[in-house]
């Protein structure tokens, strides 16, 4: 199409992105949006491609390839289409249909949903809790029901693009800090209250900090106990995404306040999704009685949109009463046993090879540095081929000399199919020889 010859004029899609997208990702775009079929258990099914010399097109060849999966955030194992979930689910969506066809406020609020509230904010230890179809949606939705124009936040460099869009939309004044630095944060609440004129009143109408419990580029632990304390002190409220968390770290599997040992009641907006650990999809937020009634009637994500499907309510429930050992059986102790155990050997193993990891040695978020963009693209390449599918992350989601390949651990993982994904992957290594260091790997 000829581009109009006026002064100034730019193209719809001119940005430094769209730059790189066209000349560098076009070329490793094999990497990603592979169709991929059934279950993301502990294997998957990748659907087979080819592309021409440029990887400008795709041949489907009909056929299929199982591979180990370490790709999904399947960290609890209940993404499954046998055993008792399932069996709940299907029943569900005999008595209950597929969809509510409505939202909360219009005859789309369900038995099994009011049950599944009760649960959640049983689960988390906190007076009420409210759900949320989707998980990024609660993020976006429900930030600016909670602050706006007058409000000030103080958000972590590395949080979520949902979490951003929320901080976004509401209109309040947005200050980011250093990635899990308590000393930026304080600087910044500090700043924050300290008027330059003669002290009258308080600068900001209320002062929201965001964080996330474990980061999902960085497997990085949020440092919970010093958070609360600022918060404290500087007289803040505490909003903490427990996406990457929730079910996958602390002893009872209850995110990062079981993992230190706090009170929840103590963090003022706890928000996480069920797309993780309960092989699901939605999110929630849990809190005071008061801050859900709030939610409940105040929110967009609550009002405009339609309740979540009854089966995958039923498949939230099913997996918490698992986890909360309201089955009358160990299964959720044993499955939060298997994934710290996993999460600790794989970690272990990867850095006894040479491997640069980042994050905490209990998240099973594991990303494993390789500095280049063309090293992306040919281990995920080599790794389908040799049988396992992990993601690979490079520029916009991280900086660009930051490409890392990730893995999501899970406790459906063996022993036996660890061991395999750590040989292709020293295998992988030797090859592009990204086996940099024998080092301590930093650590946040
Ligand atoms: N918060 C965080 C920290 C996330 O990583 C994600 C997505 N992975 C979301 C929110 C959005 O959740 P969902 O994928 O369930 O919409």
């Amino acid at each position: 199409v000829a581009e109009p010859k006026i002064p100034g004029f730019v193209p719809l899609y001119q940005t430094w992105e769209s730059f790189y997208s066209w000349y560098v990702y076009r070329r490793i775009q094999d990497c990603f949006c592979r169709p991929v079929s059934g279950v993301p258990g502990a294997k998957m099914v990748v659907i087979d491609r080819e592309s021409n010399d440029h990887r400008w097109s795709f041949q489907y060849t009909g056929g299929h390839s199982t591979v180990l999966n370490f790709g999904s955030y399947n960290y609890l194992g209940f993404s499954q289409n046998s055993g008792p979930c399932a069996e709940e689910v299907e029943q569900t969506i005999k008595n209950y249909g597929v969809s509510v066809c409505g939202s909360r406020q219009e005859l789309g609020y369900l038995d099994l949903h009011k049950q599944m509230d009760r649960l959640v904010a049983d689960y988390l230890g906190v007076e009420d809790a409210y759900t949320v179809p989707m998980g990024f949606a609660t993020n976006s939705m429900n930030i600016p029901s909670l602050v706006g124009k007058g409000c000030l936040i103080l958000s972590d460099e590395l949080n979520h693009a949902s979490l951003i869009l929320g901080c976004r939309l509401s209109g309040a004044k947005i200050k980011t800090f250093k990635h899990n630095c308590m000393k930026d944060l304080e600087k910044n609440l500090r700043e924050a209250i300290v008027d330059k004129q003669p002290r009258t009143h308080r600068p900001w109408k209320k002062i929201l900090i965001v964080v996330e419990g474990v980061y999902s580029m960085e497997g990085s632990i949020v440092k919970l106990p010093e958070v609360l304390r600022l918060k404290k002190k500087y007289k803040a409220y505490l909003y903490l995404d427990e996406a990457h968390s929730i079910g996958a770290i602390g002893p009872h599997g209850k995110g990062v306040v079981d993992y230190f040992g706090l009170n929840p009641r103590d963090v003022d907006i706890m928000m996480g999704t069920f797309t993780k650990s309960f092989g699901a999809v939605g999110g929630y937020i849990g809190g005071s009685q008061a801050l859900v009634n709030h939610l409940r009637l105040y929110s967009h994500s609550a009002i405009y949109s339609s309740s979540m499907a009854p089966g995958v309510a039923q498949q939230i429930v099913s997996s918490m009463n698992i986890m909360l050992g309201r089955d009358g059986t160990r299964e959720g102790e044993k499955r939060i046993q298997q994934l710290k155990w996993n999460t600790r050997y794989f970690r272990r193993r990867l850095q006894e090879m040479g491997f640069i990891l980042y994050g905490n040695k209990d998240s099973p978020v594991v990303p494993l540095l390789m500095f280049m963009p063309s090293k992306i693209a040919k281990f995920s390449r080599e790794s389908l081929n040799r049988g396992m599918g992990v993601v690979v992350v490079g520029f916009p989601a991280t900086p660009m000399t930051k490409c890392r390949a990730r893995f999501c651990l899970s406790a459906s993982h063996t022993k036996e199919m660890l061991d395999e994904a750590l040989q292709i992957t020293s295998d992988i290594g030797d090859l592009l020889a990204i086996k940099y260091s024998k080092a301590e790997p930093p650590s946040y």
